[in-house]
């Protein structure tokens, strides 16, 4: 057994606990079940293979599993659905520990039409809420990640992101109840006064807030969340924009992030890559039937069949009309003055087909990309952030095809402007049973963290196989941040039983083998 502590006496004691907790039915500890909670999209799955899941279906599941986990010193990895695309699935960090399963806490426990929020347990997926949504009239209308396959709550605490105006997910949770490594149960902000119905109205409580310490970090599990909603727009609109050549990503950027920092657009606009959109419509061999890195030529022609740019974004206005309307001419305008050509905008208002409205509507679309090669498809996201600073994107863009080039697998990237910062999406595909070019894949992203790093930036979010490749990159005064994590990881989880290795913090049982 690969976990330091969990070997084979300590898990049989903590699954026995475990059944006389949840019951026999909601232990998972057959090989199948392993199989099951395995990444599925890792090209080896062995290396971040659980020993099993339990699932809870309460808060007092959920403690009385923690208790039992720190008695036998055996790690539980929390999920809420597990879909962790790209990043990991279900799987720990660290083999050998338990998936502690929440997917059964599904309930939307409150929509608050007045003030604009949802509660949500961990469980509830983002079809569970647009369902719950649509059943009273879409009073609120949600944001979603392209991918919209997993929890609400999952997303928002790894800081998901999607195209809408609270598209920014850790940023619109105000709330949650969470249960501490010891077991206790803790409501953040104004929810530590009992009863307060402001828990999730503000953010700006008082003492500290601790929201945001339990978005990618390994410090609790939550089992309620708070999230901010948007009300539903009286009209929206949405244009199309296209840019010939590679290079142009510069001019894009250059275009967007202003008309962001200044609010006429509203939702961080992304610059997609046409290899991404191609692999939405079908695999590779749908377009080319060739060997190796897809040549220009060829993109050309895939480009001239779907009609797209290089660069391809969606830029999507919500409100009044008068005012949306006021905001589009801005931005026609500016596209014209950057020599950028758009389509026509198109216009929804309230009382028409709702699938056309440019809301936040699940779909697992983004899916189909992981066939692009064929076989058993694979995906790793690679994620920097940086200032929306059009000469700094454009090198990082530079500096990555070339790398994508060098290890020979098709660029595909994505540049979601925000005002101030442009997160730089790297969607690497691969065929899973093509062994060659999974270790290309696995060279190509250590090089991407060691070249990113270089040019003084680093990830927002990372795979489980590199969250302490990338914790190491965070480095200001010989990793000052890693000692304040590892202080509160101490403190909060002595006997380091949840989430060991989680975005590169060990609790100290495990630093110090
Ligand atoms: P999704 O269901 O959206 O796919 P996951 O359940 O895979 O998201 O969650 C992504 C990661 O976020 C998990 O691997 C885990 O580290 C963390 N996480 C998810 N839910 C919780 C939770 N309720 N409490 C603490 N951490 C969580």
């Amino acid at each position: 057994m690969p976990a330091p502590f969990a070997d084979a006496a300590a898990l049989a004691r903590f699954f026995d606990a475990a059944r006389a907790i949840v019951g026999e039915d909601r232990v998972f500890a057959a090989e199948d079940d392993r199989r099951a909670y395995a990444d599925q999209m890792a090209f080896d799955p062995a290396a971040h293979q659980p020993s099993g899941a339990v699932a809870a279906e309460s808060v007092e599941h959920i403690q009385a599993l923690l208790k039992a986990a720190a008695a036998a010193r055996v790690p539980l990895w929390p999920i809420s659905r597990g879909k962790n695309f790209g990043y990991g699935g279900s799987a720990p960090v660290q083999a050998g520990a338990v998936v502690l399963d929440l997917s059964r806490m599904n309930r939307v426990l409150e929509i608050n039409q007045q003030l604009g929020y949802c509660v949500v347990e961990p469980g509830v997926s983002f079809y569970d809420l647009f369902d719950a949504l649509a059943r009273i009239g879409h009073p609120l209308w949600m944001s979603v990640p392209g991918n919209s396959w997993g929890s609400v709550a999952g997303n928002a605490l790894e800081r998901g992101v999607g195209p809408q105006p609270y598209g920014d997910h850790a940023a619109q949770i105000c709330g949650l109840e969470v249960v501490l490594p010891d077991a206790s149960l803790v409501r953040t902000g104004a929810g530590a006064l009992d009863g307060n119905t402001a828990w999730h109205v503000t953010k700006n409580s008082y003492g500290p807030g601790w929201d945001q310490l339990f978005c990618q970090s390994n410090f609790g599990v939550v089992t309620k969340l708070g999230l901010w909603l948007m009300p539903p727009p009286e009209a929206t609109m949405s244009l199309s924009l296209q840019l010939p050549e590679a290079d142009d990503i510069e001019r894009g950027i250059a275009m967007h992030a202003p008309l962001r920092l200044r609010g006429i657009i509203d939702h961080d606009a992304a610059w997609v890559s046409y290899v991404g959109i191609a692999s939405y419509a079908g695999p590779r061999s749908m377009f080319w039937q060739g060997e190796g890195l897809l040549p220009e030529a060829e993109g050309a022609k895939i480009r001239e069949k779907l009609g797209v740019g290089w660069w391809n974004s969606q830029v999507n206005l919500f409100g009044p009309e008068a005012v949306i309307a006021a905001k589009a001419k801005i931005i026609s305008a500016a596209a014209k003055d950057a020599g950028i050509a758009a389509a026509d905008w198109q216009v929804w208002r309230q009382g028409d087909d709702f699938g056309l409205s440019q809301a936040g509507i699940p779909s697992t679309r983004d899916m189909a990309m992981i066939d692009w090669y064929g076989g058993r498809g694979g995906h790793l996201g690679f994620s920097p952030v940086m200032p929306s600073d059009a000469k700094l994107a454009a090198e990082q863009f530079r500096r990555t095809r070339k790398r994508y080039e060098e290890f020979g697998v098709d660029y595909y990237g994505a540049f979601g402007v925000g005002g101030r910062q442009t997160v730089a999406v790297n969607e690497i595909l691969y065929n899973r049973d093509d062994p060659d070019q999974a270790r290309r894949v696995h060279a190509l992203f250590d090089a991407l963290i060691r070249d990113t790093h270089q040019a003084g930036f680093g990830e927002y979010r990372t795979h489980i196989g590199y969250m302490d490749a990338v914790a190491q990159t965070f480095d200001f005064n010989n990793h000052a941040m890693r000692r304040l994590n590892e202080t509160l990881k101490d403190a909060l989880d002595p006997h380091g039983i949840l989430a060991p290795g989680k975005q590169g913090i060990w609790p100290r049982a495990w630093r110090d083998r």
